[in-house]
Parts: structure tokens; sequence; C-alpha cells
């Protein structure tokens, strides 16, 4: 049996957990898994647009061969998986929305500071390389992501289509790792 101090005392435990840094949802907050997994897929369909510009930038600011031909490939993949995210959209029934991405405009942000930084050849190279890894490494944690919250809702075509563009983001990444160890690093090291 509940008693008027036991209700008391539930009531005042909820106040304060808001107090301790909780969100406050907003009006449109997504209230289940899909509307999550529609709400990320914008982000990313925003991120993957903004990458169609940061790349090319990147690329024309690398000295390296190599470089900017894993640069170039990539673009290619990138400008597909933007096509792939609209066919994920319409096999879900929602519009091709893009919605700002606050982490990847941050990434390109930050990988235009470290050109500003450096002077163009092998230690701009060695930055660019950098900056290109945080950026697949984010798009990796996404789509790892968006791939599961797939599978939990039964979503199998889309999770296979999403597994598809991590699996070009894992080896844009392994791609980027080869180019640093076979010449940019070392050379940059050189310098010093
Ligand atoms: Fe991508
Ligand atoms: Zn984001
Ligand atoms: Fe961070
Ligand atoms: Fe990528």
């Amino acid at each position: 049996m509940k008693t008027q101090s036991d209700q008391k005392d539930n009531s005042s435990k909820t106040k304060e957990e808001t107090k301790k840094g909780t969100v406050q949802p907003s009006s449109d907050a997504a209230a289940g898994l899909m509307g999550l997994f529609e709400d990320s897929l914008k982000d990313i369909y925003w991120a993957e647009k903004a990458l169609t510009k940061a790349i090319p930038k990147m690329a024309k600011n690398a000295t390296s061969s190599e470089l900017i031909s894993a640069l170039n490939n990539h673009l290619l993949e990138t400008e597909e998986q933007i096509v792939r995210l609209q066919t994920i959209f319409d096999k879900i029934d929602q519009k091709a929305v893009a919605k700002k991405c606050d982490a990847m405009e941050g990434l390109i942000k930050e990988g235009e500071s470290i050109m500003q930084e450096t002077e163009p050849g092998v230690v701009r190279d060695a930055g660019i390389i950098a900056a290109s890894q945080k950026i697949e490494h984010y798009e990796i944690a996404t789509y790892g992501t968006l791939r599961q919250f797939a599978e939990t809702l039964g979503l199998e075509e889309v999770a296979t289509l999403l597994e598809q563009t991590l699996d070009e983001e894992k080896g844009a990444d392994k791609k980027l790792t080869e180019v640093a160890v076979n010449a940019v690093n070392l050379e940059a090291a050189e310098r010093d």
C-alpha cells in the first residue's frame, strides 16, 4: 500500500534528478528508436554533403600523389554514399532532408585550421591525413550505430546498405594509414 509520504518521496526524487543536468527534450524530440534513426540519417546526410566540398579542398592542398589519389577516390565513394542515403530515405518513406551535423562542421573546421598552420608539403600532408582520419572515425562510429539501429528496427535491406558505406569508411581510414606509414610521416619527421 502506498502512503502519502511515499508519494511525496517519489515526486521529490524526480525533481532532484531533473536538476542534475538532465536535458529537457524539445517539442519535436524523437519518441522512439525509429525517430532517432531518422534524425541520425539526416545528420550524416548533411555531413556527407559537406564532405563533397571539404575533400576536394584537402586534395588541392595535398602534395603526395598517393594522398591526392586516396582523397579523390574517397570523394567518388562519398558521392555514391549520398545516393545510397537517398535510397535509404526512400525505403523508409522519408524525404531526404539534411540536418546540420555540428560534429562534422567542427571536424572540417579543424582540418582547415591544420592547413592554415602548416607549410604545403609533407608536413601539411601529415596534417591532412590526421584531419581526414578523424573524419573517417566519426563516420565509422555513425554508420556502425546506424546499421545496428536498422537491424534492431528490422530494416534488413537498409542495414545492408549502411554496412556497405561502413566498409567504405573503414577502407578509407586504412588507406590513409598506409599513405602515412609509407611516405608522408617519415619525410615529415626528417624535416625537423
Ligand atoms: Fe562518408
Ligand atoms: Zn553529427
Ligand atoms: Fe571530441
Ligand atoms: Fe568517409
